[in-house]
């Protein structure tokens, strides 16, 4: 039966704002509208809250800092992200709702730049973001980066400013190092801004305890780090739709096996593993013959991404897989939940994933994940559980645990309810911003109580002393 993964899909990114964005040239947001709550600032220098995701370098970070921002808007604080200009098009600032908005600061030229190339433009982000808070007349006790460029930022800011930081890798240079032949020429400058954050930040976010290890043991031991997950909308990736119903909707037949890919075309996402599994396991296995592989993704033809989904496209005809592999392109949350639903598994195939936010949307809407063994995935996926981790890049290991869930479907149901309960349960961007959100109350306690018997000290002197002097 022939599916209609490529059909062309509607617009699918999730309306970006609540209000109308505001256009530029001017930054001035008028006081009135920003009623009095603490404001705190998320940074994400290379990963906009506000773009599409699921194209080159637009991934988890960009989902994380959205949501984490939005859910933290909805606990009572003001929440400003910052990002860097990548669009003249785009507006400077896109409100995400009253009290929660992204502002793109311009360093460096308004175009996309890889991250790899944007060290130099760190100083300009930092004066950007000085001159945006001078011209609201706002300050930032706290502050929160992402990603390694955002830290050295953040390292500035608390040096000129004095401010509470709090620091979340995404990703940790010296495990991708460890996993790629040749060093990019910025690795020891990111290595070391990656330990200087660690070091000095006043909190770092783990997002599994794997995490954790690896910055203990291969970054610093002097680190002050807490483990908070990553989270998923547990509304919307639920439960809520059968698998017949999403087929239906997405054209598809209701008898063949599904296997479904979610995330980003780069080479370190391990798909090549994936189609060559798939295809060992359609050949060998007579009952899986007519199993299907959906590709979720978007590309530019130019860029590395759209490199890497040429590289996939020749490995399919290679090995003869054309027909039965759909590349659906970018899919927005809201169309999402579909695919998930509609798929018997959800494979993530990835060589190093810090968290991974595709198996949890998987898992949240039911569907069984085989994952490589890595990283945050070991804490996500629970084996025989909730699906099957497998070494990365091992071809048969993948064949054979994508066939075990495709030809055992009451143990795949048995998967499928463990999956969901385990995201409901574990996995909620509310939960996970509500550990966030006290973390930044105790920080933020901390820098208005005395710290230290020695201050106690010096503020009681301080009392006798002004008692004698009136
Ligand atoms: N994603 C999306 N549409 C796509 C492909 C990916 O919305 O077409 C989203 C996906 O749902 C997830 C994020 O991109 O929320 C990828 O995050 P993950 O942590 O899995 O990988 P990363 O991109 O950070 O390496």
């Amino acid at each position: 039966m022939k599916t209609n993964f490529d059909r062309p899909v509607m617009r699918t990114v999730r309306p970006l704002a609540l209000t109308p964005p505001i256009a530029p040239p001017s930054f001035a947001t008028p006081r009135s509208r920003r009623p009095e709550r603490q404001a705190i600032a998320l940074i994400s220098v290379h990963g906009d809250p506000a773009a599409d995701i699921g194209k080159e370098e637009a991934g988890g970070q960009n989902v994380y800092v959205r949501e984490v921002g939005e859910a933290l808007a909805r606990l009572g604080w003001q929440v400003d992200l910052f990002t860097r200009r990548t669009d003249p098009e785009a507006p400077a600032i896109v409100e995400h709702g009253p009290h929660c908005r992204t502002i793109r600061l311009e360093a460096g030229p308004v175009a996309f730049v890889p991250r790899d190339a944007l060290f130099d433009h760190l100083p300009e982000f930092v004066e950007a973001f000085e001159r945006f808070q001078n011209a609201e007349g706002n300050h930032y006790p706290l502050i929160h980066t992402n990603y390694w460029l955002s830290a050295w930022v953040g390292l500035r800011l608390k040096e000129r400013h004095g401010v509470q930081l709090v620091h979340t890798y995404h990703s940790l240079g010296v495990v991708k190092y460890g996993a790629i032949a040749q060093l990019p020429p910025i690795a020891t400058t990111r290595l070391g801004v990656e330990r200087e954050i660690l070091e000095r930040a006043d909190r770092v976010v783990a997002t599994s305890p794997q995490e954790k290890e690896h910055m203990e043991t291969l970054v610093s031991a002097l680190g002050r780090i807490d483990t908070i997950p990553c989270g998923t909308d547990v509304n919307r990736f639920s439960t809520g739709l059968s698998r017949r119903a999403a087929r239906q909707v997405l054209g598809m037949g209701d008898d063949r096996p599904v296997v479904l890919y979610v995330g980003r075309f780069d080479p370190r996402k391990g798909i090549e593993t994936l189609v060559r599994a798939f295809g060992r396991l359609r050949d060998r296995d007579p009952q899986l013959a007519d199993a299907q592989l959906a590709l979720v993704g978007g590309w530019d033809d130019q860029g590395s991404d759209g490199r890497e989904r040429r590289r996939i496209g020749d490995i399919l005809q290679g090995l003869g897989l054309e027909s039965s592999v759909t590349f659906a392109g970018r899919v927005g949350h809201d169309r999402l939940p579909l695919y998930y639903a509609a798929a018997n598994v959800c494979v993530v195939p990835s060589h190093y994933e810090p968290f991974g936010l595709v198996a949890i949307e998987a898992m949240g809407c039911g569907t069984p994940v085989v994952a490589s063994n890595v990283g945050g995935l070991k804490f996500t996926v629970v084996p025989e559980e909730t699906g099957l981790l497998v070494p990365p890049q091992d071809v048969e290991g993948f064949a054979i645990a994508i066939g075990r869930i495709l030809k055992d479907p009451v143990w795949a149901q048995q998967l499928e309810a463990r999956a969901s309960d385990r995201v409901q349960q574990t996995f909620s961007w509310s939960g996970v911003s509500g550990h966030l959100s006290d973390l930044y109350r105790r920080l933020l306690a901390a820098t208005i109580a005395p710290a230290t018997p020695a201050d106690l000290n010096a503020v009681r002197a301080r009392a006798v002393k002004t008692a004698k002097v009136s």
